[in-house]
């Protein structure tokens, strides 16, 4: 089976090759993105697999996938909102996600991030930039004195409840979905008990209508003073405006954010760091927010099992067989 694969990075190459080896099947490996001009490399593929650099909502890379025969969309990813599954659906397309490849890998990227600013070492860096060594005014807290608060408990906002507590935190959540398997790590309550009682917040939701903008002026009020927002789901989930305010404000205390609203279009680039846009410059220059670039998933152990997954998906849907990660 030939295969072609979209937004391939370095790191990806040596479990694209080993699985090529074990499997006899062939991969095309490109680093274009999937867009309506790149589309047509496509043509004369099995299957293809793509990343989230970009997003496909353009009817072109529907139509033309299904004139060259293809069955299916893979995306190397967790969340989805990228796709247009009506437009797959009537291509005869089936899009598949990865819904599973590390949850630890985004959990941990969470706790880390947390934890530096808990312990305000932003702050401490630009002192110390300054020649500055005093303590002065940035006496931290200690993590298991804490209440770290998760909305939207599933897999990784799971693994986080888990690392969360064997640091010591008590840990609230919200979340419409109750998983027994979770009760030794977390109690789950509602929206405002999270925001009202927790120095952490920490998001972990798919970003869908009822969740887009869902910290906003409102939420992020209802937040205490001293605690921190942490983001490494999705930028859309917050409306950027209202956090930089917030912050601005010391409405809250500081923040962490891998994903932040439009990125999309930045996605692994490099870009001119003095025509990045405003809301990203205004908040990096801050001590108190920590940015990453929608790295927390990048692990050894998450990419190979990104790979791995993704081609196995490609593979089952071609030879006619359903996969359990089929979105639609
Ligand atoms: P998941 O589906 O296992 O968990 C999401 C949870 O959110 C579910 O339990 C769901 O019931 C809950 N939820 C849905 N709507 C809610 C609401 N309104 N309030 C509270 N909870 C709600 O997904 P996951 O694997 O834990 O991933 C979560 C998100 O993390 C993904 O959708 C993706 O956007 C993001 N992500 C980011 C990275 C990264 O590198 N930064 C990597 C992977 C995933």
């Amino acid at each position: 089976m030939k295969i072609i694969m979209y937004s391939v990075l370095a790191e990806e190459k040596p479990y694209i090759e080993a699985w090529e080896k074990k499997t006899g099947n062939q991969v095309t490996q490109i680093e274009d993105r999937l867009t309506p001009e790149t589309v047509e490399l496509a043509k004369g593929y099995d299957g293809i697999d793509m990343q989230q650099t970009s997003d496909v909502k353009d009817p072109i890379v529907y139509e033309k996938l299904a004139s060259y025969g293809m069955k299916q969309l893979t995306g190397r990813m967790v969340g989805y909102e990228i796709f247009d599954l009506d437009l797959a659906t009537q291509n005869g397309l089936t899009v598949t996600n990865i819904p599973a490849y590390s949850p630890r890998a985004i959990a941990e990227m969470g706790v880390t991030q947390a934890m530096y600013l808990i312990r305000n070492i932003g702050y401490f860096q630009q002192r110390m930039s300054n020649g500055d060594f005093r303590w002065n005014g940035m006496i931290s807290q200690e993590i298991h004195d804490l209440t770290v608060g998760i909305i939207g408990a599933g897999h990784i906002g799971g693994a986080s409840a888990q690392l969360y507590t064997a640091l010591g935190a008590k840990v609230l959540a919200t979340d419409p979905v109750y998983n027994v398997e979770l009760e030794p790590y977390l109690e789950y309550t509602d929206l405002d008990t999270v925001l009202t009682q927790s120095d952490i917040v920490t998001i972990h939701t798919p970003l869908k209508e009822d969740t887009r903008e869902l910290i906003n002026k409102d939420t992020l009020g209802k937040m205490k003073k001293s605690a921190y927002f942490i983001n490494m789901a999705r930028g859309g989930l917050v409306n950027t405006q209202d956090l930089i305010t917030a912050l601005q404000n010391h409405e809250i205390a500081g923040a962490a954010l891998d994903t932040i609203a439009d990125e999309t279009e930045f996605f692994e680039t490099q870009m001119d760091p003095t025509k990045t846009p405003q809301d990203y410059q205004t908040l990096q220059a801050m001590p108190n927010v920590l940015m990453t670039p929608h790295s927390a998933y990048f692990t050894n152990k998450a990419v190979k099992n990104i790979v791995e997954i993704g081609l196995n998906d490609v593979v089952t849907i071609v030879n006619g067989q359903k996969s359990p990660h089929a979105l639609n």
